[in-house]
């Protein structure tokens, strides 16, 4: 059995911001909701939502014997996090400035994975970062981090919105487990709900053919384009506006930090790009993911 107070203290030694503990059980509830969510159309054509809606409600069908979650979360706030001047045209989405999170996140999580292992030999477990059917944020919830916003966010007091989740889910049990905050929350604020551009945040979801983010980087189908005003990758109109966001510190860890400033670079920059350059400036960044011709794509539309 692993001590709490242990995997919290050992989680802010590789550098997360955030740790808490939950059981693993089973989300019928939220399998439900994410069905009906699909059935209205909402995930449009981001099929892999589609797929394995029954292993996301239960982490226990990702690890044979599952006992407890850990779920980790560190801030990546920086100065793009804090909005563009209005006549600017190629604004990337902050988290994409810094290397790739799958990447960075992934290390700390197999870090603290071998830590915990020192602990407990006989640990079983895999580390997930946005990369398997699990249902994240309602874990993160579970384990007391922050609530979900009305723009489907993970919510945190202290960090805001501009946060990155990682989960080991594991065999070992804990000597205690975290519940969910219950004393804060959205309140009477819509700032999100006003903000979005496109009317995608709807109440605690968002509708994905209407979302900027989706249509920059995973949707597909002369069908479904939509305005981007002036988002060449990702968007964070929906966080910018957030009061927890505006309160919260800029990241400390450096691994986070910005590898580039989108206001240094112009729509003919960017039009002029070639892959080579491309391969240089954004290759540990997420826009690798896009490519640079969808990038390209995505300017002055
Ligand atoms: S990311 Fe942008 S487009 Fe998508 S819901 Fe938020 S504000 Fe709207
Ligand atoms: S902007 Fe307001 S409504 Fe939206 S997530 Fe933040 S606190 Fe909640």
């Amino acid at each position: 059995m692993l001590n709490t107070q242990r995997i919290k203290e050992l989680a802010r030694d590789v550098g997360f911001d955030l740790c808490g503990v939950a059981r693993c059980r089973n989300f019928e509830g939220d399998r439900g909701f994410l069905e009906g969510w699909i059935e209205q159309g909402f995930a449009s054509s981001l099929d892999y939502l589609k797929r394995n809606t029954e292993r996301r409600a239960d982490a226990a069908a990702l690890v044979e014997g599952a006992k407890s979650v850990i779920v980790c979360a560190v801030s990546y706030k920086n100065c793009i996090s804090e909005g563009y001047p209005a006549d600017h045209k190629t604004k990337v989405a902050s988290y994409a400035c810094t290397t790739d999170y799958h990447t960075t996140i992934k290390q700390m999580l197999f870090e603290l994975s071998a830590r915990l292992k020192e602990l407990a030999p006989l640990l079983s477990g895999r580390c997930f970062v946005d990369s398997a059917p699990i249902f994240e944020k309602r874990y993160a919830v579970e384990a007391g981090l922050g609530w979900i916003g009305r723009q489907s966010l993970l919510v945190t007091p202290e960090f805001g919105t501009f946060v990155l989740l990682g989960e080991i889910v594991m065999t070992e049990e804990c000597d205690s487990y975290d519940e969910p905050l219950v004393t804060v929350g959205c309140g009477e604020c819509r700032r999100c709900v006003e903000a979005c551009p496109n009317g995608a945040v709807k109440e605690r979801h968002i509708d994905t053919s209407r979302c900027i983010s989706c249509a920059t980087i995973e949707r597909e189908g002369e069908g479904e384009k939509c305005d981007l005003h002036g988002w060449i990758f990702g968007c964070d109109e929906c966080q910018i506006v957030c009061p927890y966001n505006r309160k919260a510190p800029l990241a400390t860890n450096p691994r986070f930090a910005p590898k580039f400033n989108p206001i240094e670079f112009t729509s003919e920059w960017w039009q002029n790009l070639s892959a080579e350059e491309f391969g240089e400036v954004f290759g540990s960044t997420p826009l690798s993911r896009a490519g640079v011709e969808r990038i390209k794509a995505n300017v002055e539309k």
